[in-house]
């Protein structure tokens, strides 16, 4: 498979003397009148060869430069290359018979299986769609939400995308935006106020999967366990924008969950991002027993057989997407995600270590030189990466087995709650003060000891939790009421 990948991340040689202004780009492209003169006709298909020529190296140039946005590029495609010359079009609902054979709605139906049984909905319960996009499965939660609620009010925090706000306005809809923390995450307390202060109306609520910016996950027990406490039960409708990270969480140990055993009315996540498809396209899902009530009631919804918001769809990206769900499987994607956690891990201490350099001062001019001198500014770089990576590694370890652990930014000090243990302590000569713990992730310190650390960590704390005396002792004056577990902060949590 490798060696027949077309690769979009090679950069072809002779791109450098090749000028890609985007004004030169836009000026090529003027459609003129095909000339009369044969001579001319042949000159000037030569051009439009050279043209297409150049465009791909275009292409090539920009795949192989992109880092901003959360497109995955690996995709061989080769395979499904042989489709492209067929008119395919999925029109309509993807359930409904059409007399247009040039269809792939077999990939489509196993697609939409695979995303259904991802997000725990049995198969004769779901209804759903390949979509355009993410944006799209947005417009149809959001439309179903409105038809079931004609009176509702949208809620989404202001990190939502951009089409949230679009969909309320193409709907008219009022929509409601509520802050977010720095996190880009919803607050929950402010979600609350506007609940209250709207309490005669529904609500149709946007729970973010994922935001676009941030990749903040709102909480979707918190939003509904709110919705029910400001007596919303069987009045809301729950659309989840999982464009990004909908199809990241479920392979995320530890991850909160993402299902429609929640009540939650439907999902949609983008396929040209993680999956990498190649042309945008998209997967929404929603309850059948909704999109049965639109139908027979016919409210005003479509006002037509066809459910979908596109009409003609494009019949390609169930092919693609199919593909890559069948050669990667489950388990291959689960890979995937994990290289990416880690790899953004990665990043992110790569960016601070560009900005800890100011902090090494106070030692002896004489022992620095020595230090610089026999390690050089690249030993003592990979020295620090290796740290701040393995500090990052503990924080992430410790949080998985639920204890509670910080770090800032720019440390390798990563603190956590006390473990009781005393021989554990010496063990790992912990240092200790008040309720915390902590252990300064050092060049000596390897992601093997660390993960022998976590494990037995882990085991101790599991056989204190087992006995009914234990209770998780607070941490929030050394490492925040947010960042604590104990009985008092979380209730004052969840009464927010
Ligand atoms: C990208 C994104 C969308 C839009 O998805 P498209 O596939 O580009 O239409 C919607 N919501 C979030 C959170 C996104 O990140």
């Amino acid at each position: 498979m490798e060696a027949s990948k077309i690769s979009c991340l090679q950069v072809d040689e002779q791109l450098d003397s090749v000028q890609f202004s985007l004004t030169n780009v836009v000026e090529r492209y003027v459609i003129d009148e095909p000339p009369e003169d044969a001579q001319a006709v042949l000159k000037r298909q030569h051009g439009i060869d050279n043209l297409l020529g150049h465009f791909r190296q275009h292409l090539q140039e920009r795949s192989a430069h992109h880092l901003g946005h959360p497109l995955s590029q690996k995709l061989d495609v080769g395979p499904l290359a042989q489709f492209q010359h067929f008119h395919i079009n999925n029109i309509g609902d993807p359930f409904v018979e059409s007399n247009y054979g040039i269809h792939s709605r077999q990939f489509e139906y196993a697609v939409l299986d695979w995303f259904a049984h991802l997000w725990e909905i049995p198969k004769d319960q779901y209804w759903g769609y390949v979509t355009n996009g993410g944006s799209e499965g947005n417009y149809d939660g959001l439309l179903v939400g409105r038809e079931l609620y004609p009176e509702g009010i949208i809620y989404a925090s202001q990190d939502s995308h951009y089409s949230i706000f679009k969909a309320a306005k193409m709907y008219r809809v009022q929509c409601i935006k509520i802050d977010t923390s720095f996190s880009g995450e919803m607050r929950y307390d402010h979600f609350r106020t506007k609940l209250l202060e709207n309490a005669r109306r529904p609500a149709i609520v946007n729970v973010n999967i994922g935001t676009t910016v941030k990749g903040a996950i709102d909480d979707l027990d918190e939003i509904i366990s709110t919705l029910e406490n400001c007596g919303f039960r069987d009045r809301f409708y729950i659309h989840c924008d999982g464009a990004l990270a909908g199809l990241m969480l479920p392979f995320i140990k530890q991850a909160p969950k993402v299902t429609f055993i929640k009540p939650i009315g439907s999902i949609s996540v983008s396929g040209h991002k993680l999956l990498g498809c190649p042309t945008p396209c998209g997967v929404v899902i929603n309850r059948l027993k909704d999109i049965d009530v639109l139908k027979s009631t016919n409210i005003e919804y479509i006002a037509s057989n066809d459910v979908t918001i596109s009409g003609s769809r494009n019949g390609q990206s169930p092919i693609f997407l199919w593909y890559k769900l069948k050669s990667m499987g489950y388990e291959g994607i689960r890979r995937e995600i994990e290289a990416c956690l880690r790899n953004a891990c990665y990043l992110t201490v790569r960016l601070r270590n560009v900005t800890i350099s100011g902090s090494r001062n106070g030692q002896s001019p004489i022992f620095l030189w020595y230090k610089l001198k026999s390690m050089g500014y690249e030993g003592i770089q990979r020295e620090i990466e290796a740290c701040l990576r393995n500090a990052c590694y503990l924080t992430v370890r410790l949080r998985n087995v639920g204890i509670n652990a910080f770090m800032n930014s720019k440390s390798i000090i990563v603190i956590f709650e006390k473990p009781k243990d005393e021989m554990f302590m010496q063990k790992w000569q912990l240092a200790c003060a008040g309720n915390v713990a902590h252990v300064v992730v050092m060049p000596h310190v390897s992601f093997e000891m660390l993960g022998i650390f976590v494990e037995e960590l882990a085991e101790k704390r599991y056989a204190l939790l087992q006995n009914k005396e234990f209770s998780v002792p607070c941490v929030a004056m050394d490492i925040g009421q947010e960042n604590c577990l104990c009985k008092l902060h979380e209730n004052i949590r969840s009464s927010l």
